[in-house]
């Protein structure tokens, strides 16, 4: 009997008995993605005092100032009241020519504990989708 859709139902099952016998390794080929996984969120410090904010597939990049600011800081994160040195002032941009700043603690875990997943939504909200732009546009 030739069925041409059999290779297919093949490897379909492979992949199948696969998450059956193995999950483990089920979910390091294919991911957990199930179709209602929530997406990657979080905030990353990365190279020079920078964070990253990273949601799904998108990254932005926080690039702290130089505190000019003398008094308290608000953080908009997790939304306390912070000193200078607690808190920086962050530039991202977030299309050409067109940037955005945000105040953030600058011990990014506990801010993030005390945000929670709500509080780092409304943020990844407020930052993308980011505009693509050329190298020479910034
Ligand atoms: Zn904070």
């Amino acid at each position: 009997m030739n069925d041409p859709q059999r290779k297919d139902q093949e490897s379909h099952s492979v992949q199948d008995l696969l998450r059956e016998l193995f999950p483990e390794t089920h979910r390091e080929l294919f991911g957990t993605a199930t179709g209602d996984a929530p997406p990657t969120l979080g905030l990353y410090p990365v190279a020079d005092g920078r964070l990253a904010l990273v949601h799904g597939d998108q990254l932005a990049e926080f690039t702290p100032l130089d505190p000019k600011h003398r008094g308290a800081l608000h953080c908009d994160l997790c939304h306390h009241t912070r000193s200078r040195t607690e808190a920086s002032v962050y530039r991202v941009h977030v299309a050409a020519r067109r940037t955005r700043y945000v105040t953030l603690c600058t011990h990014t875990a506990p801010c993030q504990g005390r945000a929670g997943e709500r509080g780092l939504l409304a943020l990844a909200e407020r930052i993308f989708p980011i505009e693509p732009y050329g190298p020479g546009e910034r």
